[in-house]
């Protein structure tokens, strides 16, 4: 199962973030303590001892398993810097307002596919995280459309477009 990214304290400004997350080594320490929150553990055989073999290899001394940091997570895999991933995690949890796949390409710098797939990825894994909480206490609910960004009429009947019913709880505040 996909374990969930870094939380983020809510309303963490882009510098205080910059100072926590802006180097890899940061961000692998980050994923690190929350993997093995109370330091390795081989996925294999549960001993509790082993070495780094390369930046984010790690060896079991007992059965010899390697495992990668990121092997289990959502960042398994990927050719892109932690870096990357933890501005993207930031810039889509912190906004109010969503954000485009084009916004997030410009503000991380990176393409346009990359960006989608990124956007798609952490999505998705916050939707599981949030599956199994009941809202409760005022819920605001809304139909829209998602989808047909590529190509497609516009407006509603537009093709590509999934109709979806969006449903939020606030607060007395509208939050
Ligand atoms: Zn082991």
């Amino acid at each position: 199962m996909a374990r969930n990214p870094i939380q983020f304290q809510s309303g963490l400004s882009l510098p205080a973030f910059l100072e926590q997350y802006g180097t890899e080594t940061q961000c692998r320490a980050a994923l690190f303590q929350h993997r093995w929150p109370k330091g390795f553990v081989c996925p294999d055989c549960g001993n509790t001892t082993g070495c780094m073999l390369a930046r984010g290899v790690y060896q079991c001394h007992h059965c010899h398993h390697q495992t990668s940091l990121t092997a289990g997570t959502i960042f398994h895999a990927t050719h892109l810097p932690l870096t990357t991933w933890f501005l993207a995690i930031y810039l889509l949890t912190q906004r109010k307002t969503g954000l485009s796949a084009l916004q997030l390409s410009r503000e991380l710098g990176v393409s346009y596919n990359t960006a989608w797939k990124l956007k798609h990825k952490l999505l998705q894994v916050m939707l599981e995280r949030n599956q199994g909480e009941a809202l409760e206490g005022r819920i605001e609910i809304d139909d829209a459309y998602l989808g047909g960004e590529r190509s497609g009429k516009p407006g509603r009947g537009a093709e590509h477009k999934f109709p979806f019913v969006a449903a939020v709880q606030t607060d007395e505040e509208g939050h």
